[in-house]
C-alpha cells in the first residue's frame, strides 16, 4: 500500500530513459529498504534499474536465479494520488469505490472475486488505477528478500533482484545490464491469479505496407490518377473478418491486425501487427497478407507497393524448452505453496520474453494482480502472500536440486 502511493507512471511519448523521472522515486526507496535489510550491494544504476544480491548460504554450486518486477504503472489510467483501501474479510458483496461511486466491483463482472471470499482485498478509491501491476510483484520480491535475509535455515544459492522501469511502454529491458545482473535464470512476478505460471507468449512481427499511387492534377486526371488512399481502403476491406482478427480469435489462435493508417492520395501506409504462438506461422500469415495485397494491386497496374516485415519479439517458450528445469521448478514451488497450478499463455509479449532472448530464460509467475490498468484494479493480500511463499520455495528447490 506504501508503494502504490508513489506515482511511477511511465510515458509512451518520452524518449528518455527512464521515460519519467518519477519512477526513480520508488526505485530509490527500494534501494533504501534493501540496504536496511542488509542487502549491501543494492543500488540504482543510471537508467533507473535497481540491482541487488542476496548472498548464497549454501556450500553447493547453485545457478544464480533472478526475481524481477517492474516499478512503473500503465498510462491507461491515472497513477497520481493513488489512495489504496484495504477491505478486510471480503464477504462477496459489491464493493463501491468511494471517490467515484459509479466504480463498482461486482462478482458478476469479475468471477475471480468468488475465490477471494474471506480474503483481504486492496482496491484504489475510484479515480486512479491501483498499480498492483506491478507493485504487487515488487512487494512480493521485497518481502521474500526480507524473509530470506532473516531465515538462514532456508538454504539457497545467490539470488539476484531486478526492478525495472518502463515495462508498460515496452522499454523495460532497453537499458538492462545483463553482465551486471549476472544471473543464469529468471522469473518475472507480474501475473494474475494465484497459482498461475506463464511460459508462453506470442511471437510477433510488424508489417509496413506502403502503397505508391499515381498522382496528377485532379482536374486533368482521367485515366491517369491512381489514388493510394483508395487502394489502402481496398486492402483493409479485403482482410478476413470472421477469422485471423484480434476480435475473432482467442486461446492459441494468431491474427493479422492493422493498427495504423497514414497517407495522402499519392502515398499511403498501413501498419500491421502479426501474432502467433508459432514463429513459423508468422511467415504463413505474412504470405497470406501479401497475397491479399497482390490481389488488390492487380486492379491498379500502374501503382506499386513495398511490403516490409520487421521482427518484434519471439515466444519465450522457444528458449524455455531448452532449460525445462526453469519451468519445472516453478511448477513445483507453486504446488509446495499449496496452490493449484494453472499454466497460461500470454496473448502478448512480456519483459520475460525479451529477457529470455537476451540470455535470461524467464517465465512469469503470478503476483495476484486483477483487472489491471483500470480503476477497478484489485488484489488479495492472501494471494500476494502466496507469491512470496512461491519465491521462497523456488529458491529452496534450486538449492535442493543442485
Ligand atoms: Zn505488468
Amino acid at each position: 500500500m506504501r508503494y502504490v502511493q508513489i506515482d511511477t507512471q511511465s510515458n509512451p511519448l518520452s524518449d528518455s530513459h527512464p521515460t519519467t523521472e518519477k519512477q526513480k522515486d520508488l526505485s530509490k526507496l527500494l534501494v533504501q529498504e534493501l540496504q536496511a535489510m542488509g542487502v549491501g550491494d543494492a543500488a540504482m544504476g543510471e537508467w533507473g534499474y535497481v540491482y541487488a544480491t542476496i548472498p548464497s548460504n549454501t556450500e553447493k554450486q547453485v545457478p544464480v536465479i533472478c526475481f524481477c518486477a517492474h516499478v512503473d504503472t500503465a498510462p491507461d489510467a491515472s497513477g497520481t494520488g493513488v489512495k489504496p483501501i484495504l477491505h478486510k474479510n471480503y464477504n462477496g458483496e459489491d464493493i463501491v469505490l468511494p471517490d467515484d461511486r459509479t466504480q463498482v466491483l461486482r462478482k458478476g463482472d469479475f468471477p475471480y472475486l468468488e475465490r477471494l471470499i474471506g480474503h483481504d482485498i486492496i482496491t484504489a478509491s475510484g479515480t486512479t488505477l491501483l498499480g498492483s501491476d506491478d507493485k504487487a510483484g515488487v512487494a512480493a520480491i521485497m518481502d521474500a528478500a526480507a524473509f530470506l535475509m532473516t531465515h538462514p535455515e532456508v538454504k539457497h544459492g545467490i539470488i539476484k533482484l531486478l526492478f525495472t522501469p518502463d515495462e508498460e511502454v515496452g522499454k523495460g529491458t532497453a537499458k538492462v545490464d545483463m553482465q551486471k545482473l549476472g544471473a543464469d535464470f529468471g522469473y518475472t512476478l507480474d501475473g494474475g491469479e494465484a497459482g498461475s505460471l506463464e511460459d508462453e507468449t506470442f511471437s510477433a512481427d510488424g508489417v509496413t505496407l506502403t502503397i505508391h499511387g499515381v498522382i496528377t492534377h485532379p482536374g486533368y486526371a482521367k485515366g491517369k490518377l491512381v489514388n493510394a488512399l483508395k487502394i489502402a481502403g481496398d486492402v483493409l476491406a479485403s482482410l478476413p473478418r470472421a477469422e485471423l482478427s484480434p476480435e475473432t480469435t482467442e486461446g492459441k489462435q494468431g491474427f493479422i491486425h492493422p493498427v495504423r493508417v497514414d497517407g495522402i492520395a499519392e502515398k499511403a501506409t498501413i501498419e500491421f501487427i502479426i501474432r502467433d504462438f508459432l514463429t513459423d506461422n508468422l511467415k504463413k500469415k505474412e504470405d497470406f497478407l501479401l497475397s491479399i495485397v497482390e490481389m488488390v494491386m492487380d486492379n491498379y497496374p500502374t501503382a506499386t507497393f513495398d511490403f516490409v516485415v520487421k521482427e518484434q519479439y519471439r515466444n519465450m517458450k522457444e528458449v524455455l524448452d531448452q532449460y525445462p528445469q526453469v519451468v519445472e521448478y516453478a511448477k513445483e514451488a507453486i504446488e509446495r505453496s499449496g496452490l493449484k497450478l494453472k499454466m497460461e499463455s500470454i496473448r502478448g509479449g512480456t519483459d520475460g520474453s525479451r529477457l529470455s532472448f537476451m540470455g535470461l530464460p524467464c517465465p512469469n509467475l503470478f503476483a495476484g494482480e486483477q483487472a489491471i490498468h483500470s480503476k477497478l484494479e484489485f488484489i488479495s493480500v492472501q494471494d500476494m502472500n502466496k507469491a512470496v511463499e512461491t519465491i521462497v520455495r523456488l529458491a529452496e528447490i534450486w538449492e535442493e536440486r543442485s
